[in-house]
């Protein structure tokens, strides 16, 4: 038996070092113990509390997830009085729960026009996975069995699966891992900073981005293509909105060859972007649509692909002509997890985080631009809703990025840590970002721009 705390922490880091396999993780720097193990106890509001008793105001929401905040007892309450009364049942063969049912409707009833179906996961990767096996199932059940291929865009990220990590346009996610990249297809990312030729205004750049699209969509025959997918803004790759006029542009060449849209809402969804789904926000016509993260807010792991009316018509000829779809997860709209969702949602209409999203986001975007767009080293300050990135260049001129080996945006995110907020540094490029949760405050915004700026002083001026 351990007797004290301290005893039990000394234990904690070395059973950490020793056992645990951590995701994007440095494996040997961790398992020598050159990064630290922060063994986090507690949250609430948008705080977090480690063992050694610091807190931190998180300004990424866990992993751009904990939309409601930490510690709200309505969900944690749902979740034990579902537990106790029916902790699990499969959803196969029509079965269900109240709660699963009541999630769908709720869903739907939020969802863009025209969806109609929610088919449940547990993560965004599952959730890219059946959105690739239902596109392909789609168009063999239609007798067009060579439209196959799927488009992607550079920095888009859809996940770490085998056919998901392919999706994903970041080359660290591919490294190594011999993902099968064939039916996979990458195109310009829409990041309007690192455009091509800097004469281009938003609309140009929007155009060019739908002429690289549909040259691509020749270049591999339309018959082929099956589908298009895209976040609404991206995120992992940059946290980087739209040029004014892209989705407009893309949506008229996927109509134009007849390809599927799925619109990846796993960040977007839920109200980051200050409307209910990104979808709507840039005036999106998905036919799937990805959500997770905000669905609970990440209290339980759940994930979703809500289908359009015209997928699901095509799939539901499937089963007439084939049986039962061959598609199905042990944990699909887990009980536990969909009585999360059902209250999840319910908080976001009671607090009005949608709204305050929308406001406390704009107040948050401008004051990180008042604090730092001037800086010398400050590329670009940018951001929609309750999301905002602040990109860091070794020039302003040229926008050269700094030498990687110096780590900037990891430099940054410490200086943060050490004023007591947390801000990701994203996986490519010197980019801070924040994603905090939708509850947060302008006091608390003041504090992560307080923060930003003196992390950005720290690092650059001292
Ligand atoms: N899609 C997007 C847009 C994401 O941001 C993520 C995760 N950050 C995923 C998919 C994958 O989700 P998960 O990590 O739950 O598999």
């Amino acid at each position: 038996m351990l007797r004290d705390d301290a005893t039990l922490d000394n234990s904690l880091t070395a059973w950490d070092r020793d056992h645990f396999f951590h995701p994007s993780t440095h494996m040997g720097g961790h398992a020598r113990g050159e990064t630290p193990t922060r063994i986090v106890a507690g949250g609430e509001g948008c705080h977090i509390v480690d063992r050694d008793g610091r807190t931190s105001l998180d300004a990424f929401a866990g992993l751009y997830c904990v939309n409601v905040g930490y510690g709200r007892a309505k969900i944690a309450d749902a979740i034990a009085q579902q537990a106790s009364q029916l902790a699990y049942y499969h959803a196969y063969a029509g079965h269900g729960s109240e709660a699963a049912i009541t999630l769908s409707k709720m869903i739907i009833d939020r969802a863009p026009a025209g969806m109609s179906r929610v088919y449940y996961g547990l993560s965004g990767s599952d959730a890219n996975e059946t959105n690739i096996k239902l596109v392909w199932y789609y168009n063999n059940i239609l007798g067009r069995p060579e439209k196959k291929k799927i488009i992607s865009r550079w920095r888009g990220y859809h996940g770490s699966g085998v056919m998901t990590g392919s999706l994903t346009g970041l080359e660290l996610f591919h490294n190594a891992f011999d993902l099968p990249r064939a039916p996979i297809l990458h195109t310009q990312a829409p990041y309007f900073y690192r455009r091509p030729d800097r004469s281009m205004d938003e609309e140009a750049f929007s155009r060019f981005c739908a002429q690289e699209l549909e040259d691509l969509i020749e270049a591999e025959g339309p018959e082929t293509i099956a589908a298009f997918i895209g976040e609404p803004l991206l995120g992992t790759g940059g946290i980087v909105p739209p040029p004014k006029g892209y989705w407009a542009a893309i949506q008229t060449v996927l109509d134009k060859y007849d390809i599927l849209l799925i619109a990846d809402e796993v960040v977007t969804g839920f109200g980051r972007l200050g409307t209910m789904f990104g979808s709507d926000h840039y005036g999106m016509k998905p036919d799937l649509i990805t959500i997770a993260k905000g669905l609970t807010s990440a209290y339980a792991p759940l994930s979703g692909v809500i289908v359009g009316e015209k997928v699901w018509e095509g799939l539901v000829k499937g089963s007439d002509m084939m049986g039962p779809i061959g598609h199905g997860w042990t944990y699909s709209a887990h009980p536990l997890c969909a009585a999360a969702g059902v209250a999840n949602l319910e908080l976001i209409d009671e607090l009005g985080l949608v709204e305050n999203a929308g406001k406390v986001g704009a107040y948050l975007n401008a004051g990180l631009r008042d604090a730092l767009a001037d800086h010398r080293h400050v590329g670009e300050v940018r951001g929609e809703g309750m999301i905002a990135a602040v990109e860091f260049v070794a020039d302003r001129d040229d926008r050269v990025f700094f030498d990687p080996a110096r780590k900037i945006g990891v430099q940054l995110a410490a200086a943060m840590l050490e004023r007591g907020v947390i801000a990701r540094a994203m996986p490519q490029g010197d980019i801070l970002g924040f994603a905090p949760p939708l509850c947060l405050t302008e006091a608390e915004a003041d504090t992560v721009i307080a923060a930003a700026a003196g992390a950005v002083e720290a690092v650059f001026d001292r």
